[in-house]
């Protein structure tokens, strides 16, 4: 069974609670699919038994030795990614998206294509099981593709080890690599919190997973914070059918949890913290 761990926006607990879902059992795959900020394996320090490069495009180099400082690149790229330096012909490798125009046009060949290989995708075994994550290389592209790798490389140690669930943190948001986190999952938990842009970005994640006929559960964080806006996603969530499995108080532990590098549920167990996600676990599991 995949589960799917999203927010409509950043900051919501959304990985507090990945990895306190990760740790109610001693038979899970965890996978960390958020590509761009992946930062579990930092809670849970696994071995590194594998990694794997991803190669994520391309991006435009020149060869000094070829090159002429004619100017003829100079204009062509739309990325404005080719400058000139101190008199010499330089192209950032941050703003070049790599559609390969400067290396047709340079007249002296002295623009090649490399390959953009900083990104990696690592797995490992971690105290609850096996754990896989992706970290994208800053400026480098193609999340979507780096969150099917784990992905793809979380049900093959699911099935290698006989692990039941895989717990996936998502990215935050609506974009390719959300989209890819939640494709064919079984169960698609969106975190939300009580704040007006927490409601607006929650609806964006609803109507997401709506078209994409995924079973979704709404768990409202911090819901103490703002008993209205808390009001209004419950109601929200009521009109279109879709169940909020979780209200859960603010709560120091989490952060006091995360500060010593454990989930809330290994940090405080017997707390009320600890029982709310429990309970909301297993209402997905039965569901
Ligand atoms: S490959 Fe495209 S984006 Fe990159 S520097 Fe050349 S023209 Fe610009
Ligand atoms: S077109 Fe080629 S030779 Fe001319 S400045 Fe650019 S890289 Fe150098």
């Amino acid at each position: 069974m995949e589960i799917a761990v999203i927010s409509g926006k950043g900051g919501t607990g959304k990985s507090s609670i990945s990895a306190a879902f990760a740790t109610l059992s001693e038979k899970v795959v965890l996978a960390d699919c958020d590509v761009d900020a992946a930062n579990l394996y930092i809670l849970f320090n696994p071995t590194h038994e594998e990694e794997q490069v991803f190669v994520s495009g391309q991006k435009a180099v020149i060869d000094y030795n070829k090159c002429r400082n004619c100017g003829s690149c100079l204009d062509s790229c739309r990325f404005d990614a080719i400058s000139l330096s101190d008199g010499e012909i330089v192209i950032s490798e941050i703003l070049c998206d790599g559609c390969k125009l400067c290396s047709r046009i340079c007249p002296f060949d002295a623009i090649k294509m490399v390959n953009e290989d900083k990104s990696r995708m690592y797995a490992g075994t971690f105290r609850n099981g096996k754990m896989v994550y992706g970290r994208l290389s800053p400026g480098e592209e193609n999340s979507g593709k780096l969150v099917n790798m784990v992905r793809d490389k979380a049900k093959t140690m699911a099935k290698e080890h006989q692990l039941e669930t895989i717990i996936i943190d998502g990215p935050p948001g609506i974009g390719c690599s959300a989209i890819s986190t939640i494709t064919g999952v079984d169960h698609v938990v969106v975190v939300t919190e009580p704040t007006v842009s927490g409601l607006h970005d929650m609806k964006r994640a609803l109507e997401v997973t709506t078209n994409f006929k995924l079973k979704t559960w709404v768990i409202v964080n911090k819901f103490d914070l703002n008993r209205d806006l808390t009001d209004r996603i419950e109601n929200y969530c009521q009109q279109r059918g879709i169940a909020v499995i979780g209200k859960f108080p603010f709560d120091r532990l989490v952060v006091d949890a995360m500060v010593n590098c454990k989930s809330v549920m290994e940090w405080a167990p017997d707390s009320e913290m600890a029982l709310l996600i429990k309970k909301a676990y297993n209402k997905i599991k039965m569901l």
